[in-house]
């Protein structure tokens, strides 16, 4: 797929991680602001609430949010997931959070799961030029014979 720049980028962050990710947005504003962001419900509020910028919100994470990033991410209009999951946490949704992360692995989509890597990314010459992300192929697994 080939990519001018990035243009839809996805902000998720679990509860104990919501501070961390808000910081990290206002601390970015003004690259963020160059591109659409689309977040889960709660974290996108926050984002709308402390930092001023706007976002396409989704549902909640455990609500279903997630899958409905997943399924952006599938229909090829996510270009970079920034997504602050909590390690230390059980989560209810924990099958939805492994299905966000799979989808974007699946999609060839930049994932950052914390603070030092989202700074290496946004920090990227990559972000402001042109990118031929690798489309994934998926033909060998499509037409796999199936004794049926
Ligand atoms: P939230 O969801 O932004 O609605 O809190 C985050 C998540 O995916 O767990």
């Amino acid at each position: 797929m080939s990519h001018d720049k990035i243009k839809q980028i996805a902000l998720v962050a679990h509860d104990n991680m919501k501070k961390d990710l808000i910081e990290w947005v206002e601390f970015n504003k003004g690259t963020l602001k160059k591109y659409d962001i689309i977040s889960t419900g709660t974290t996108g509020l926050l984002i709308e609430e402390k930092t001023g910028l706007k976002v396409t919100r989704f549902k909640s994470g455990p609500l279903g949010g997630d899958q409905q990033l997943g399924a952006k991410i599938a229909g090829g209009e996510i270009d970079f997931l920034i997504f602050f999951w909590d390690p230390l946490s059980v989560m209810p949704h924990d099958v939805d959070v492994k299905s966000l992360l799979r989808l974007a692995v699946v999609y060839n989509i930049p994932v950052a799961c914390n603070r030092s890597t989202a700074d290496f990314v946004i920090s990227s010459s990559l972000m402001g030029s042109k990118y031929e992300r690798r489309a994934p192929r998926f033909d060998e697994y499509l037409h796999r014979k199936l004794d049926v």
